[in-house]
C-alpha cells in the first residue's frame, strides 16, 4: 500500500518540492502518494513548516512522523497534539548558506569594512586590520550550523571558541560547554555569533549579566532566533559602549515592526531573516531518506528531543 505524504508548508513551495519528493521517493523504492490535501486519518507523514498553518495533529490517527522543513522547531516542539516523532531539517544547502552568511558578517567586522565602504570623507587613515589569528570569535551553539561556521572560521585562522550544552571536540576550535563554560566563552568573544535554538533554556541567553562578560565594544551577529537576546539589555549595552555593533537577522516579532528601535539604531544592522534557508534540491533528499527509514523500520535521523525543545 502506498504511503500518503501531506505537504503542509507555504503553498508556493509545493510546485518546487513535488517533483523532487516524487523523484527521491521513487529512487528510494518507496511507493507514495503526495499532496497538499488528504483526509487526516489517511496521512502517514507530514512534511511541515509553520506557515502551512497546521496546528492540530489529533485527527492524524495513522501519522508516523512529522518532517520539518525548518531547522528551528520552536513553533512545533511543544505542540501537545503531536505524539509521533518530530524530525528537524539538517540540509547541506542550508548549512552552506549559513556558513557563508556568518563568515561574511564576521569578515565585515574583522576588517572594519564599514569605515571605507560607507565613509569616503577624504581622510587618509591607514589603519590596517589585524590578522585573523589575532581576532577572537565565539559561537554559541555548535550544532549542524554552529559547527560548520566554526570550522570555516578556524580554517581562515580566526581564534575560534564555541559553546554548547554537551562537550564537543572540533579541530581548531576551543570547545566549552555548560554554564561554567559560558563565562569563559563570552570573555573570548570580540565577535559573538548566536546559533542556539530557541528553547526555554536559551531564552535571553544574552542579557545584562552575560553582555557584561563580553570584551568591551564586542560585535554581535544573531542568525539564531530573536528570543536569544534581551532586547532592552542590548540597547542599554550600546549606550554604555559595552557592545559596539550588532547584526540581527531574527527577532521576537517578525517582520520587525517599522517603528522598532533597531531599524534606526546607528549600532544595528537589521537583515530580514535571510541568513540561510532550506534548499529544496538537497532538503528533499533528507525528507525522503527519513520516509525511507520510517518504512524500513530504521531510526529517523535528526530527531528532535521534545523535552529539550531542539
Ligand atoms: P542544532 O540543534 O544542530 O544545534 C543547536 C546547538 O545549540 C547545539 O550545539 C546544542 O548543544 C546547543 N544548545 C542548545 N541548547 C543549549 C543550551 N541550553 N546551552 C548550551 N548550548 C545549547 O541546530 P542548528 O545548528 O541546525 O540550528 C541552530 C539554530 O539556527 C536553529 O534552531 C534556528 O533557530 C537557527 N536558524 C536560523 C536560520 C536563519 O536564516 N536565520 C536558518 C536556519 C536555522 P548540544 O550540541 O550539546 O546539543
Amino acid at each position: 500500500m502506498p504511503v500518503n505524504v501531506l505537504f503542509s508548508a507555504r503553498p508556493a513551495l509545493w510546485p518546487v518540492y513535488e517533483p523532487l519528493l516524487t523523484r527521491y521517493l521513487a529512487e528510494a523504492g518507496v511507493e507514495a502518494r503526495l499532496g497538499t490535501e488528504f483526509d487526516p486519518d489517511q496521512v502517514d507523514y507530514v512534511v511541515y513548516a509553520p506557515n502551512g498553518g497546521l496546528l492540530d495533529f489529533s485527527p492524524f490517527t495513522r501519522l508516523k512522523a512529522v518532517l520539518s522543513l525548518w531547522a528551528g522547531v520552536e513553533k512545533i516542539a511543544d505542540n501537545d497534539t503531536l505524539t509521533v516523532p518530530l524530525v528537524r531539517m539538517v540540509d547541506h544547502g542550508l548549512t552552506q548558506g549559513m556558513t557563508e552568511w556568518v563568515v561574511g558578517h564576521v569578515l565585515r567586522y574583522h576588517l572594519g569594512m564599514d569605515r571605507h565602504i560607507t565613509i569616503q570623507d577624504g581622510v587618509w587613515a591607514p589603519d590596517a586590520p589585524p590578522l585573523a589569528q589575532e581576532r577572537k570569535v565565539c559561537i554559541l551553539g555548535l550544532g549542524a550550523l554552529g559547527e560548520a561556521a566554526a570550522r570555516a572560521l578556524a580554517s581562515l585562522n580566526f581564534t575560534v571558541t564555541g559553546w554548547s550544552r554537551t562537550a564537543k571536540d572540533i579541530p581548531g576550535v576551543t570547545c566549552l560547554h555548560g554554564p561554567d563554560g559560558l563565562r569563559e566563552a563570552l570573555s573570548r568573544a570580540e565577535i559573538l555569533v548566536l546559533l542556539l535554538p530557541d528553547t526555554a533554556a536559551t531564552e535571553n541567553a544574552l542579557n545584562a549579566d552575560t553582555l557584561a562578560l563580553l570584551p568591551k565594544g564586542a560585535r554581535i551577529i544573531n542568525p539564531g532566533r530573536g528570543p536569544l537576546i534581551d532586547d532592552d539589555a542590548l540597547l542599554d549595552a550600546f549606550n554604555a559602549g559595552q557592545v559596539g555593533h550588532a547584526t540581527l537577522d531574527v527577532f521576537r516579532v517578525e517582520p520587525l515592526p517599522p517603528d522598532h528601535p533597531y531599524w534606526a539604531h546607528p549600532n544595528v544592522t537589521v537583515t530580514p531573516h535571510i541568513a540561510s534557508e532550506t534548499r529544496p534540491a538537497t532538503a528533499a533528499q533528507v525528507i525522503c531518506e527519513n520516509i525511507r527509514r520510517g518504512e524500513a523500520g530504521e531510526p529517523f535521523v535528526h530527531l528532535v528531543d521534545r523535552a529539550l525543545g531542539y
